[in-house]
This record gives structure tokens, sequence and C-alpha cells, in this order.
């Protein structure tokens, strides 16, 4: 079962010097580099905060005292944060260790089970799924989870294996012909992978997930979007105009639901009833919504997909067969930006295997959590953007987010009348047609 997001530790490794970016870095450590006001690290905090993540582990070295005054205990971010120095020898220099060694200094403050990521690195991936999958894993004997992506040696020299669904081999000191994906940033550890080190020993990471993908016990999830990093001057102004693009200038959003909306409802046998798809082969796209979702993108809109998937709590299928047919969904339509997905039932099902998805949590439609995740992590010019869905919760849920709405589908008198005979924004017979009024 997965732990709730809240639980779990992140530990973010932000000793490094940068020594790449020179003068950039002579007073600043790499985390506080300004990026439009705003220290580049809280970036990504902000968006892990969104997602739920509540506890973190600052492991420090350069310029740590710096880093400390600017983030505090995360009381201003609504955060806890603990730090761990970077071992120092007697006249207070740091000692360098390597970030296993760094790691491994920081061991009696980790859990048994944590993340790790890198804070001169803006990774914007779905977490949760993450942290889900490596739990699945462990189970399965793996010992830590490394997040991939297909780089064909697009950004640095790929360093991974993976083959049918399986991490192969991860080694970042012999490239071989078959290495097409290179390790993104985002890990999951088992605290026992350190065991057979000691406090003050010099080592890598690295050196760890090369032996554990030897012996099986890496576990590897491929990602779609690109990381940014600022570890070189150029690689630090792609970073400032990305931000500056993404978070400063606002931009039209359309929320848009899925099923019934882009993809079509499903017949289940079983139930005999109508639902959403519980795997990625029932996954069908309605005609026109692809097309229609270009369209909108090209219109200059942010495309959000808004969507309450209570199946795993409901125990009718897995939250991993969740997460795969999102996936498919951003290959078949890439245009779309980010899924937000609601997991969450307030009753849920007591064949569910997910008990911590059975609850009263704040995204299931007609709430607005999932809109409110968006427009933390995105600027949204919210006065010109919209809800659009098949159901009255879709309407209802645009209405409470302050957004326009757009009710897709037959508007039968049930639905007016959970409407309180008060009329959506637009009414449109499908996505496609929607575009065409807004
Ligand atoms: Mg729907």
């Amino acid at each position: 079962m997965m732990p709730c997001i809240g639980d779990i530790q992140v530990v973010v490794m932000m000793g490094g010097v940068g020594s790449r970016l020179g003068e950039i870095v002579a007073n600043c450590p790499k985390p506080l580099l300004p990026v439009g006001g705003r220290p580049f690290f809280e970036y990504e905090l902000k968006l892990l905060k969104a997602v739920g993540f509540r506890r973190f582990l600052f492991c420090t070295g350069y310029l740590s005292s710096e880093i400390e005054d600017y983030f505090g205990g995360g009381e201003k971010f609504g955060i806890r944060i603990d730090y761990q120095k970077d071992s120092q020898d007697e006249e207070g220099k740091a000692v360098l260790l390597g970030t296993g060694g760094a790691l491994k200094h920081a061991c009696p403050k980790l859990d048994e089970d944590f993340m790790l990521v890198y804070a001169d690195s803006f990774m914007d991936i779905d977490y949760r799924e993450v942290v889900y999958r490596y739990f699945e894993a462990k189970q399965e004997g793996a010992l830590s989870l490394m997040t991939l992506l297909h780089n064909e040696g697009q950004f640095d020299t790929s360093n991974v294996v993976y083959k049918d669904g399986k991490l192969v081999l991860y080694d970042k000191k012999s490239q071989a012909s078959d290495m097409e994906y290179i390790d993104y940033g985002v890990n999951m550890f088992s605290r026992s992978v350190l065991d057979g080190y000691h406090d003050g020993e010099v080592f890598d990471l690295s050196d760890i997930q090369h032996g554990l993908s030897l012996q099986g016990k890496l576990e590897g999830l491929i990602v779609r979007k690109r990381f940014y990093e600022i570890g070189r001057p150029d690689s630090y102004r792609e970073f400032i105009e990305y931000a500056s693009e993404r978070f400063d200038r606002p931009k039209k959003a359309a929320f848009l639901d899925r099923d019934g909306v882009i993809n079509e409802i499903v017949y289940n046998e079983d139930t005999e009833l109508l639902d959403s798809p519980m795997k990625p082969s029932e996954l069908s796209l309605i005609p026109g919504a692809s097309d229609a979702i270009k369209r909108l993108k090209e219109a200059g809109y942010f495309v959000f997909v808004v969507t309450n998937q209570p199946a795993a709590a409901k125990g009718k299928t897995g939250l991993g067969d969740l997460f795969d047919i999102n996936k498919r969904l951003t290959e078949l339509i890439p245009e779309i930006d980010e899924i937000f997905m609601c997991p969450h039932h307030p009753k849920g099902d007591k064949r569910s295997r997910e008990r911590n998805l059975i609850k009263d949590c704040a995204c299931r439609k007609p709430k607005t959590g999932l809109i409110e995740e968006a427009c933390t992590k995105y600027a949204v010019d919210k006065a010109n953007s919209f809800m659009a869905g098949d159901s009255f919760t879709d309407v209802k849920c645009g209405r409470a987010a302050g957004i326009k709405t757009v009710f897709i589908g037959d508007y039968k008198c049930d639905v007016c009348a959970r409407l309180g005979y008060d009329k959506p924004d637009i009414i449109a017979g499908s996505l496609a047609e929607a575009v065409d009024l807004i």
C-alpha cells in the first residue's frame, strides 16, 4: 500500500559548489541563485509542496548558513525542513565525500524509505506515481527506484539499458550501445542500501545504483517531461526563460474532464454498466477530441485534464493501471500539459488494496482541489479559463473555481435540476464543438 505523500521524507542534496558556474556562485549557493526574483530551488520546493510533500531533509555543504537563513524550518512554505550539514574537518572545512558519502553521513536522520532529489534541478513529474511504483516494486524485492528519461544522447550521455518494461543496467562509468535512457534525478531509496558503508567513506550514489541494477533491485520508471538544471551558465539562463514563461506570464487554461470528453466511456461486461477505462488498452479517443486539444494549444491555452478516478479506491482496478492509462493518454495527445487525477473516494470498497485512497479529499470534483493544484504549478489567467465536462459535477467544479463552464453532451433535465436550473456558459455536443464556440 502506498503511504500518504505527506509522510514521505524528501532528501534534498544541496552541498555542491557548482564550480561550472564560475563567478556566479562565488557568494551564492546554487539553490539560492535568483530566478525571476526568487531562489531557484523555491520553484521545485513549491512543486513538491503542491503535490503534498511536507517533510524535507536538506543535506547542505557549500554556504550552508545562507541556505538555512533563507529556508529556515520551512514555516513560510507550510512544510517542515530539517538539515544535515556535510561532514567537516577540525578546522570546519567541508570534507567532500561524494553523493553517497554525504547521504551516509545523514543516515541517522533518514527514514527507512525516502525520496531523493537534487537542489540544482527542476523536475516536474508525477511524484505520486514515483512513490507508488517504489512501494510496489519493494514488495518484489527492489531497494531503489530510478526515474528515467528516453534520452538517446539528447541531454547528456545515456546510462541506462531499459528493455521490456525493466531496468536492465545502470552504469555511469562505462557506456553500452543499447543505453537509450538517462537517470532523471528523482530516486526512491531504502535506507538499507547504505548498510555496507561507513560514515566518512568517499563514494558516489551511482556506485550503489549500479550494483543494485546488477542484482535486479533497481526499479525503473519512465517519465515524460524534460528536466531543467542550473549546473552551467547556459542551462541556468535556459531555466530563467522557462520559468518566466510558465510562472510569470499568466495564460488562459482549458480544464478538461477526461471520460466522455476526451475518451469514450467503456461498457463493462462484469457490471453491465458504462464505466471509465480500467486499463490502457481500453482507452479509445472520441473522434475530434485530439484535434480539438491541438486547436486549444494553438490558441494559447494550457491544457489540463482534471479527472476523478475512484476505481482503485473501489477495488475495481489497481492504482498502477490508472497511472498507465494517463500515461497512454499523454502519448496519444502530447499537447496535454498535465493530467490532474483524484484517485480518492469517500466510501471506497472493501475490495480495495489501497485503503489510503478511501477518504473525504479536497480534490474530488465538484471540489476544486485539482484546479487549485494546477494554478499553483502554472500561472493561470483564470478570467479567461474554462472547465469542460460531461457531468454536472464538472460544471459545479468550474463554478466553484470561478472560471467559465462548458457542458458537453446531452443537457437533460436531470442535469439542469442538479445545477439549480442555472445554465453553464456554453453547452456543446462534443469537445470539438465546444472549441468552435469558444
Ligand atoms: Mg466525464
